[in-house]
């Protein structure tokens, strides 16, 4: 590929955008019931480029509808074509790789490095993993006694919804789609009104794969889309990714209908570095010095970003020197160009809120080490979303280091011994991700099991393969995500209680 991307809309872009998109119902592009339309605005440049329906309850209504009149045929699809069909969306989806990755960062404003090496790549994969997963389920049978038998079948729920934020669209979409469709559900997803546009774009390579109604599209905003979505008396389960405030009202929401609810939020993941990663200077010593600066990866807008490191008191001073001269040759700039380490945050309002949170931490008391202010980057790049990678120093009961801000901001305290470690890593509300670094496989054994997180990584960071378990603890949510347990959270068991017996009972 290219040194740097031709912005869409330029010549010589592998996207091209139509100028609006409507909703995607029933196989067929289908105009927002109240007639309204927003704009979609790239954080690279801050300006618009598309604009999106904006949906309303009538247009979930028809969402849900289409997906149950899919529903009969498409749940009685053998395994093998369902993931057939996974296989094929996959395939295609590599086949326009660079397309899917350039609009994912024009929308989004993270580096095209990574869209091409890693978010697209992964979502490829996740439903290679699935059509997999499902080819290999088995049901199971029990013997109650000689002449009578329990069969357990896996049936779809029938039509879902699920709602995604926009600091992985593609990715997220992927997650809560491929295990869905692989069970046999109809889906109703709601992109972030943020990033709807590279999930159609997508669409439009992949919609010929799928049969009419087996997945619709609402656009739109939480309020206006979402609530209707998520509180629908007809959907049978409700996957949300997004804020815990949100998560509270989803969960509510369905409580109406009492359908299942798996949950994914937010996060204030502990990075711990512990003393035996400084004894030496080598190649291990590098690998956690990248780790510690991983809290910039994806501009700080990932639920597991490592937005609190914890370093023994004992190798402070060394460790953390040499980490923020690591931090502050992170190259920034355009999202498009190639050898950009980090873009854009995604929208006004997120960048608003990090530096938001860059008074806050001065004002409580932290000592800001680097970064601490938007950056310019000039030209076209004036008015986008750019914000320095930014540490600060200071301790666990500051709300630096309490609350969520979902930016390249690092709140950064020293521990004392083991358990110091593990009580500072656990004062937290949430506990979706964690980091431990050592050289003692036993110190990681014992600081993994310690930690209330869903996900622990030892001795690496920001993996996020198929097939390894992916969720909250705490306030960070309810139920997993990847790994083939999923197909469990989209499927119920029908149990046939069979009597072979031929006298009486
Ligand atoms: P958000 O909760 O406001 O929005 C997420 C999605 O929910 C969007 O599609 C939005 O339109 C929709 N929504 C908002 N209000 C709604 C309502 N009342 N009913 C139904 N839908 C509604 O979150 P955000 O601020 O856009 O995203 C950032 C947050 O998401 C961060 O806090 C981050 O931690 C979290 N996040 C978590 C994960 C994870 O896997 N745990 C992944 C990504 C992001």
């Amino acid at each position: 590929g290219p040194q740097v991307y031709a912005a869409p809309g330029a010549e010589g872009s592998v996207v091209s955008y139509k100028p609006r998109y409507d909703h995607f119902i029933g196989g067929r592009y289908v105009p927002p019931a109240e007639g309204q339309y927003f704009d979609d605005i790239t954080p690279v440049t801050g300006k618009p480029f598309t604009e999106m329906a904006r949906g309303t309850a009538k247009d979930v209504d028809a969402a849900v509808e289409a997906g149950w009149k899919a529903f009969p045929s498409w749940s009685r699809t053998s395994p093998a074509e369902r993931a057939l069909m996974l296989t094929r969306i996959a395939d295609r989806m590599e086949a326009n790789l660079e397309a899917i990755a350039v609009a994912e960062t024009w929308e989004n404003g993270k580096p095209v490095r990574e869209t091409l090496a890693a978010d697209i790549p992964l979502a490829i994969d996740h439903f290679r993993y699935f059509a997999g997963a499902l080819r290999a389920q088995e049901g199971g049978v029990s013997e109650i006694d000689h002449d009578t038998i329990a069969y357990h079948f896996h049936e779809p729920l029938g039509v879902v919804g699920q709602i995604i934020p926009w600091n992985f669209p593609i990715l997220m979409a992927t997650w809560k789609l491929a295990p869905a469709l692989a069970a046999g559900n109809c889906v109703v997803l709601k992109p972030a009104e943020q990033t709807p546009a590279s999930i159609h774009l997508l669409l439009d390579l992949i919609k010929d794969l799928i049969p009419a109604g087996v997945l619709n599209i609402v656009n739109g905003f939480g309020f206006e889309a979402g609530a209707p979505l998520a509180s629908h008396p007809r959907i049978r389960k409700i996957a949300f990714t997004g804020e815990t405030t949100t998560g509270r009202l989803i969960m509510q929401y369905a409580s109406e209908n009492l359908i299942p609810v798996t949950l994914e939020l937010g996060g204030k993941s502990p990075n711990i570095f512990f003393e035996d990663v400084a004894r030496e200077h080598d190649a291990f010593y590098e690998k956690a010095q990248e780790g510690f600066s991983f809290f910039a990866l994806n501009q700080g807008e990932v639920c597991t970003c490592p937005s609190r490191a914890l370093v023994a008191k004992t190798i402070y001073d060394g460790f953390v020197g040499d980490g923020v001269e690591r931090v502050k040759r992170i190259k920034q700039g355009n999202p498009l160009d190639v050898s950009t380490m980090i873009g854009a945050q995604a929208s006004n309002d997120q960048l608003e809120k990090i530096l938001s949170y860059m008074d806050i931490g001065t004002q409580g008391g932290a000592r800001l080490l680097t970064g601490g202010e938007r950056a310019d980057l000039g030209g076209d790049l004036t008015d986008g979303y750019y914000v320095q990678p930014t540490i600060f120093e200071g301790t666990n009961d500051m709300r630096i280091f309490q609350e969520e801000i979902f930016g390249p901001v690092l709140a950064l305290t020293s521990f004392d011994g083991f358990d110091d470690a593990i009580s500072i890593a656990n004062d937290t509300l949430y506990g979706l991700g964690a980091g431990v670094w050592s050289r003692d496989g036993s110190q990681l054994y014992r600081a993994g099991r310690a930690i209330e997180a869903g996900r622990v990584w030892c001795n690496t960071y920001h993996q996020y393969p198929a097939h390894a378990a992916f969720g909250g603890y705490k306030q960070s949510g309810i139920g997993r995500e990847n790994h083939k347990m999923m197909l469990d959270h989209y499927q119920q068991t029908k149990n046939l209680l069979v009597s072979y017996a031929e006298g009486p009972m």
